[in-house]
């Protein structure tokens, strides 16, 4: 009987395995660091307080068959076909790379000293620990996370100064009425913006900024996106310069066809074009690798992978939301939906993503 082994068990690793246990009759182990799947894309609501569903991989796969081993993948070996859990060697026929994404510190000095991400759930826990009731918290990048982060913050902890500081305006890649209601809700939330100057460093009570200035602060949030372990690229697997596994239109390793990578870990592309780290794009990404895998075994050939993006979601608080329509190639539309109806559809569209993965 043939082995699959898929390694990461988040929206992308979760999805593949359950996916796999229904449609072939392999061998199939998932390995993953935690014992729990971490909905990552509430992560920032975890760090200002809130609570997350209990979801331990085992309840998830029970009756899947799947054998679940809780462990570090820290080496994978793709000449013998095996990997290394924390010393354990488990070999595989196929192996499905689902390991996801950190917080990128862009080698900024400083980073991993004094400041915490919102990243995984350790790092959202201690900034969930040690935010201040009052004092100031700056939250670094302008992206869809940063100002999740921000906005969560702000809203959670109203006697908190929350501070974010950008290279450009918060929100850039989304339309004008995107970027227009982005701006009332950092008015209505009292989130101060500092746009033009990048940070240089973070010191322990101040950020320095590239224009010089050193504003003070009681902790530094840092969220200007996400790199991939590099874990793939220290095993011989072809990566991009980031350290992405660079994959097919079938999402199988251009250099290793026994390998498939989906999610972060991930470097695909259509019409050209990569897609972005996201939850939106992990799921569909597994399902079709699960898929292809399925109809390999069979001894057939899968058709390549299709995917077009709707939409962009992005949580504003508990109490508001922004819809930022997309075309088929991710660019904005001028349409936006805020408001109940949006923090509606965002929260259907989370709950989706836990469910269809763990359910
Ligand atoms: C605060 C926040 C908000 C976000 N909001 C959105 C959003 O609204 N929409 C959206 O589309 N995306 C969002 N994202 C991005 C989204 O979370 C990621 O793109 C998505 O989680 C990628 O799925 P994945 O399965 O590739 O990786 P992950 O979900 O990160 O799962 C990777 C898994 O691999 C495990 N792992 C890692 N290394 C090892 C190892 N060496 N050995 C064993 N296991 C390992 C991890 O423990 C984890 O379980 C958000 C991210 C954050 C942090």
């Amino acid at each position: 009987m043939t082995t699959i082994v898929v390694i990461g068990g988040g929206y992308a690793g979760l999805n593949a395995v359950k996916s796999l246990a229904k449609r072939t009759s392999a061998d199939i182990t998932l390995v993953n660091a935690h014992p729990d799947f971490v909905e990552r894309i509430r992560l920032h609501q975890f760090a200002a307080g809130q609570q997350l569903r209990p979801s331990p991989l085992a309840e998830s796969l029970r009756g899947t068959g799947v054998e679940l081993v809780v462990g570090r993948v820290t080496a994978i070996d793709p000449a013998r076909k095996e990997i290394d859990v924390d010393g354990r060697a488990i070999p595989y026929d196929t192996l499905v790379y689902a390991l996801g994404s950190v917080a990128d510190d862009h080698g900024v000095p400083g980073v991993a000293e004094n400041a915490l991400t919102v990243a995984g759930l350790a790092d959202a826990a201690r900034v969930r620990d040690l935010v201040p009731a009052k004092g100031t918290v700056t939250v670094v990048g302008g992206g869809l996370t940063a100002i999740e982060a921000a906005t969560e913050l702000a809203e959670s902890h109203p006697n908190l100064h929350v501070r974010m500081v950008a290279g450009h305006a918060p929100g850039s890649r989304l339309s004008a009425n995107a970027r227009q209601h982005l701006d009332r809700v950092f008015r209505r939330l009292r989130i101060e913006v500092r746009t033009g100057a990048r940070v240089a460093k973070v010191l322990a009570d101040s950020v320095v900024l590239t224009d010089g200035d050193e504003p003070a602060t009681d902790l530094t949030i840092w969220a200007t996106g996400f790199r991939v372990p590099t874990l793939a690229a220290d095993s011989g697997i072809e990566t991009d310069h980031g350290g992405r596994i660079v994959v097919d239109r079938t999402q199988r390793s251009v250099s290793h066809p026994d390998i498939y990578a989906v999610g972060d870990s991930a470097v695909a592309r259509i019409d050209g074009q990569e897609l972005r780290m996201a939850c939106a794009t992990a799921g569909p990404m597994a399902l079709y690798a699960a898929g292809a895998i399925a109809t390999r075994l069979k001894g057939e050939e899968p058709k390549p992978f299709a995917y077009r993006y709707y939409l962009q979601c992005i949580s504003l608080g508990r109490k508001d939301a922004l819809v930022q329509l997309v075309d088929a190639m991710d660019r904005p539309k001028r349409t936006v939906f805020t408001g109940r109806f949006a923090v509606v559809v965002k929260e259907s569209i989370v709950r989706g993503a836990r469910w269809y993965a763990y359910r």
